[in-house]
């Protein structure tokens, strides 16, 4: 006879985790099963190996760099141990692991279980097969399902790739040394993070982007990135298609063939890493059986509940094709307990989703680009404020950057707002309270967005907060000349938030 549990829940990173605290506190029995290193992708390699990785590298730019930016001021980056440098990450992983997911599962005394999940029985009547290392299989059987299985890295059928090898993200933060030359492939947040992370330990990075860097953003964001990574000698090389790759057996580099802008060029570089995006892994659950639908990525495709085409199975996070950060799975696994047994009905809306990316400067937008809302019919207000206009980072003397913010002409509401700055994370959150607002000439105040609940709130650490010290001077913005003489009556100092 199989345990019959509330919620059965599959994967146990950002989504299962928010879920099973949820259902728990609701009084739900719950189990949750792992077949890989528990706490899933963010703790393991995602959000904290790179971003732990990337404040080293910040550090050691910041030495080599302050001495020309700070007059008076005398350091330089010493020599790098990368072994050291990555055991110092992994015990960090490791400890934060115990910290925020094994103590977290202990704590609220929900049943965890180590294998491969499948589903098993009938549309009618789903179970779960769990089969553990040791050859066993548990059968399982609950009220209620959540697939939370994630995403892994894709690579592209790319003629010798396989041959040659390459890094994904996650291999390239276990490398034990510093490629002397490194190629990305891809212009998305983790192809940008990771190139500035390799150029400043010490790698000659090449970027190959297919479009332009970060290309679902606005175009400011592409061209301040684009200048950024020049002045710290990362080349990008835009419109770029790699075709081919080869490894030399004599000098060990790699070859990539790419068609740029129409034309064939060659790269030689010691080390390929692709971030080219993921997929969400579905593979092997044997969904059809249970009549879950799938989309073209193998996606499983929910309602704005999250909730699948068989009204017992739920998804939350990557595995959703939804955006894919550890926040929004948190989001999905609380509003699906929520759903599920409290009756909440309660819709994903990402009109005020922060989206943040770790470079240095920093990018985070919030709602709609100008594109989207020229396409949607409505009548764009948007402002650039290039950093040289704000004093906090003059005297940084780091004024690399802009923020922009769009209004709906018409009836003054902010839509969207984008920054590349150090602090742009900070700007996207406190946007995202300030978009459900009106501009400064019409404050009328929206509902306050839920980021995610209890588990990203309190204990993931990765909500972010407002930036309270940045004070936006509105008459300081560049303006379209028709409407200055309007601005200049309303124009007063406007604090976010
Ligand atoms: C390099 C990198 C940096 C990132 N940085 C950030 C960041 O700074 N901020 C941010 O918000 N997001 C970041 N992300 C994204 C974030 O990590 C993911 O969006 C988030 O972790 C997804 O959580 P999830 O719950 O959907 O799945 P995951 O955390 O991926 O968990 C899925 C789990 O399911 C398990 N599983 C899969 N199939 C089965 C099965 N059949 N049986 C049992 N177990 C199974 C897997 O082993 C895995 O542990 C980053 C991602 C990467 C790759």
């Amino acid at each position: 006879m199989p345990t019959k549990y509330d919620l059965a829940i599959i994967g146990s990173g950002g989504g299962a985790f928010a879920a099973a605290i949820r259902a728990t506190t609701l009084g739900k029995s719950v189990v949750m099963i792992e077949r890989g290193t528990p706490g899933g992708t963010c703790v393991n390699t995602g959000c904290v190996p790179s971003k732990a990785l990337i404040a080293a590298a910040e550090a050691r730019h910041v030495a080599a760099d302050a001495s020309p930016r700070f007059p008076g001021i005398a350091t330089t980056a010493e020599q790098l141990d990368m072994p050291t440098l990555i055991a110092g990450k992994q015990s960090l992983v490791e400890s934060l692991r115990g910290e925020k997911y094994a103590e977290v599962a202990d704590s609220y005394g929900w049943q965890m279980r180590q294998g491969d999940a499948a589903f098993a029985g009938t549309t009618d009547a789903p179970t779960l097969e769990v089969a553990a290392a040791d050859g066993t299989v548990e059968a399982i059987e609950a009220q209620h399902y959540l697939v939370a299985t994630g995403s892994r890295p894709w690579a592209p059928p790319i003629d010798g790739l396989d041959e040659a090898g390459y890094l994904t993200s996650t291999t390239a933060m276990e490398l034990d040394e510093v490629p002397e030359s490194l190629l990305v492939l891809g212009g998305g947040y983790v192809a940008l993070e990771q190139a500035q992370l390799f150029a400043r330990l010490g790698s000659r990075v090449t970027v190959l982007a297919r479009s332009r860097l970060a290309s679902k953003e606005e175009p400011e964001v592409s061209r301040a990135l684009q200048q950024v990574f020049a002045d710290e000698a990362i080349r990008v090389v835009r419109r770029a298609l790699p075709t081919r790759v080869s490894r030399e057996a004599e000098t060990g580099q790699v070859l990539v063939t790419a068609d740029v802008s129409g034309g064939a060029q060659e790269f030689r570089t010691d080390q390929v890493l692709v971030a080219l995006g993921r997929r969400p892994v579905t593979d092997r659950l044997n969904l059809d059986a249970v009549g879950v639908n799938t989309g073209g990525f193998g996606e499983v495709l929910v309602s704005d509940r999250m909730q699948s085409s068989n009204p017992q199975i739920w998804a939350a996070g990557d595995v959703t094709g939804h955006p894919e950060f550890v926040y929004v799975a948190a989001h999905h696994g609380t509003l699906v307990a929520e759903n599920a047994f409290a009756e909440a009905d309660r819709a994903v809306d990402y009109a005020r989703l922060p989206r943040v990316t770790f470079t240095s400067p920093a990018i985070g937008a919030v709602g709609m680009t100008e594109k989207e809302i020229v396409a949607s019919g409505i009548r764009c207000d948007c402002r650039v404020l290039p950093l040289h206009h704000v004093p906090r980072a003059l005297v940084n003397r780091d004024t690399r950057g802009f923020i922009k913010i769009v209004v709906n002409a018409d009836t003054s509401e902010i839509l969207g707002m984008t920054a590349v700055a150090k602090d742009a994370g900070e700007l996207a959150a406190a946007g995202s309270t300030c978009s459900a607002r009106r501009s400064p000439r019409s404050p009328t105040r929206g509902p306050l967005p839920d980021h995610g609940g209890r588990h990203t709130d309190r204990r993931q650490g990765l909500h972010h907060r407002p930036f309270n010290a940045v004070m936006l001077r509105v008459k300081a913005w560049p303006e379209p000349a028709n409407e200055r003489q309007r601005l200049k009556r309303k124009s007063k100092l406007h604090r976010i938030p």
